[in-house]
């Protein structure tokens, strides 16, 4: 696409022409933004249910740390804890 064809109207189809998409900064700021409002969420809430001795029960994956403490197993509960929620963070 030539650059002086830049945000005119396509020949064919009528749309306008764009190299890159408009405000794409402002997109994935917006997105990131979104992104780390959600994030406390998705930790607060279970991300499987099933049914244990008929009932029902969440697990999230802080859960699952927990249980590991309660096991004993610190050192999982450290690698669970450290590669689930601290780092992608
Ligand atoms: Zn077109």
């Amino acid at each position: 696409m030539p650059v002086d064809r830049e945000s005119h109207p396509c020949p064919r189809c009528g749309e306008r022409i764009w190299r890159y998409k408009p405000y794409g900064t402002m997109r994935a700021l917006a997105l990131t933004i979104a992104g780390f409002v959600c994030y406390p969420f998705a930790y607060l809430y279970p991300m499987e249910y099933n049914y244990q001795l008929g009932s029902l029960q969440g697990y999230s994956i802080m859960t699952g740390v927990f249980k590991l403490v309660d096991a004993h197993f610190l050192l999982f509960a450290a690698i669970i804890f450290m590669a689930s929620i601290v780092t992608p963070s």
